[in-house]
């Protein structure tokens, strides 16, 4: 499958895509809450995973109303509850990914249309947190995930764009292990952040790496 024949999936089989992702995304986040508190204990509250399971919980338990909306509508509900149910500085940083990329959806879904409705996601968490690549943030995975999926997005197959992404995911995950946190609550403890990985950069690559798996599967019959 050519990242354009995504195109070609019937409304109702995007649906059920679109919800296997958020069910793969959601028990992820249940399982690593602990793991993901214990990154935010070395350089923050230790809240991350609470505050993100929380999220989980909300978004699974409004499934039904939301599952009989179209995936844009769906997606900017999921958002609404992740701001209104999540507290902390993800909260509103998760709620405001979620709004900017339900806005900027595409009416015919491709690799390339959701790869930009993403990079407007991610920007958007750029204004709210005023924040940018290279400070220890969740946008340590995000900026370089979504860059990567549009630029693969152009030339190459479904699967391979997506496993670009996941690349550089990761890539900026381990990175950003190193740096100095620039924003957030990480930035109060200064140099002692430098070897601690970041909690959101954790979550947000657990989130895409979940997503993946799925699509990863749907994809494996592809032929080119
Ligand atoms: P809090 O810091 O309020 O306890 P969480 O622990 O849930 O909230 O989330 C912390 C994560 O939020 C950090 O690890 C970081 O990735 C992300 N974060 C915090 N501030 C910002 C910001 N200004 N811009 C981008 N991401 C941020
Ligand atoms: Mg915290």
């Amino acid at each position: 499958m050519s990242a354009a024949a995504v195109q070609g999936v019937a409304p109702a089989e995007q649906t059920r895509l679109f919800w296997a992702c958020v069910h793969e995304a959601c028990a992820a986040l249940l399982r690593e809450e602990a793991a993901l508190c214990a990154l935010d204990r070395a350089v923050g509250d230790g809240d991350h995973g609470t505050n993100m399971a929380r999220g989980a919980r909300a978004i699974l338990a409004a499934e039904e109303q939301l599952r009989a909306l179209p995936i844009a509508q769906a997606l900017e509900k999921a958002g609404q509850l992740i701001v209104s149910h999540v507290g902390g500085a993800s909260g509103p940083l998760y709620g405001s990914l979620l709004l900017a990329t339900a806005h900027s959806w595409p009416s015919e879904p491709s690799v390339a249309s959701i790869a930009a409705a993403l990079t407007e996601g991610v920007a958007a968490v750029g204004r709210r947190g005023r924040s940018t690549v290279g400070q220890k943030t969740v946008l340590d995975v995000l900026v370089p995930a979504a860059e990567a999926l549009r630029t693969a997005a152009d030339t190459r197959m479904a699967s391979e764009s997506i496993a670009a992404m996941l690349a550089a995911a990761d890539a900026g995950f381990e990175t950003s292990r190193a740096l100095r946190a620039g924003k957030g609550r990480a930035a109060y403890v200064g140099e002692r952040s430098m070897g601690h990985h970041d909690p959101g950069a954790a979550s947000a690559r657990l989130c895409l790496h979940a997503v993946a798996r799925v699509l990863l599967v749907e994809h494996s019959g592809e032929v080119g």
